[in-house]
């Protein structure tokens, strides 16, 4: 076996999916399964659609053309809003996507006739979080234009919530979405078929039920995969949380100082690091750094374990307390979305179905 290597606890992930569907489907609402955290891993993302997920949305035009190539036919959606040169891929790899800008959506539009198809777009709105989607005023005249172009379907509005400026669901939030759709409705005489409204943080107002009615759709990624959302900061209720395991292997062992001999400049990353000095530690070293993984995201599966830090290829564990440590030893760690993200994309870090 190499390591660094991330389990994926294939059941677990199954379980998680088919909680929230069951879920949300209790409230009207589909979940598109969001499979970027695992760059859309094969088995992984079967193992979504087995529990019930009909329809899946990634960031990266890559990973839909290799869901394709992987012969998965359902809708797939692009999930970040287009870039101008990759218009044509995603017309061709995705149903739809998300968008915000009308040159992207006309230049969908455009690619779409030329290849024959009808392209479906969600109008992103932008409620307060301050990253993608128009201002809330602007969406009538945005519909408007959409609806005059030949080769798009306007399916719907959108909005994300919790992931740049950390602003939480609330009651009015989504309604902004829902107030929308009517508006929309009333002026064009036309049926806005999905509104889709939130992502793993949306969770817990869905659960609380002070969701906006109306909200038919969740774009779902961390809470299947790890049964967590960092923006509420807790586990998902129903959810499993042991779906992954980090495992790194240690090359050395000793005791040290717990503060470094010498004057301090700056380290590998350009920070001036900060010491404790706790007397002398045992020290474990496991090769894995900083160019496999943030490691902020990892948390020792032996709770008498501590992180110390790390630089590019080196991960320092304060082993003191924990016995039968030595080179060659194995350390597990739990991990964050984001450590997550950044293993799963290492090609230095294996990845092996449970
Ligand atoms: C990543 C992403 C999601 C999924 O968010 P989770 O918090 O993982 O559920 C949903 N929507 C968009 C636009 C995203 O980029």
């Amino acid at each position: 076996m190499n390591y660094p290597l991330v389990e994926i606890y294939i059941e677990k992930i199954r379980h998680n999916a088919g909680y929230l569907v069951d879920f949300c489907s209790k409230h009207n609402i589909e979940v598109m399964g969001v499979s970027k955290g695992v760059c859309a891993m094969t088995p992984v993302v079967n193992a979504m659609l087995q529990a019930g997920i009909k329809k899946l949305g990634d960031s990266r035009i890559q990973n839909i053309i290799s869901m394709r190539q992987n012969s998965l036919n359902c809708p797939i959606y692009l999930i970040r809003i287009p870039m101008l040169s990759e218009v044509a891929e995603v017309v061709r790899w995705a149903d739809g996507s998300l968008n915000s800008e009308i040159d992207v959506i006309k230049a969908l539009s455009q690619e779409s006739v030329i290849q024959g198809k009808k392209h479906r777009v969600i109008l992103m709105v932008d409620v307060g979080d301050l990253r993608e989607g128009v201002m809330p005023e602007d969406v009538l005249d945005m519909v408007g234009k959409i609806l005059g172009l030949p080769g798009v379907e306007f399916e719907g509005l959108g909005t994300n919530l919790g992931c740049y400026g950390g602003i939480l669901a609330s009651y009015e939030n989504t309604k902004v979405l829902v107030d929308l759709a009517g508006d929309i409705e009333k002026r064009y005489g036309i049926k806005v078929k999905t509104l889709s409204g939130g992502n793993t943080a949306t969770l817990k107002l869905l659960e609380k039920g002070g969701l906006a009615p109306g909200i038919n759709q969740f774009r779902i990624g961390e809470a299947i995969l790890l049964g967590t959302d960092v923006t509420n900061f807790r586990k998902v209720p129903g959810t499993l949380q042991d779906t992954m395991v980090l495992k790194t292997e240690v090359i050395e062992v000793k005791v040290k100082p717990s503060s470094p001999i010498g004057e301090i400049g700056r380290d590998a990353f350009g920070n001036i690091p900060v010491f404790v000095d706790k007397g002398p530690m045992k020290r474990a070293i496991v090769a894995l750094g900083k160019q496999d993984c943030r490691i902020e995201g990892l948390t020792p599966v032996d709770e008498t374990m501590e992180i110390l830090g790390g630089s590019s290829d080196h991960l320092l564990v304060d082993v003191t307390n924990s016995r039968n440590i030595q080179v060659g030893s194995i350390i597990q760690f739990r991990m964050s979305y984001g450590a997550m993200l950044s293993l799963m994309t290492s090609e230095y870090v294996g990845k092996k179905i449970v």
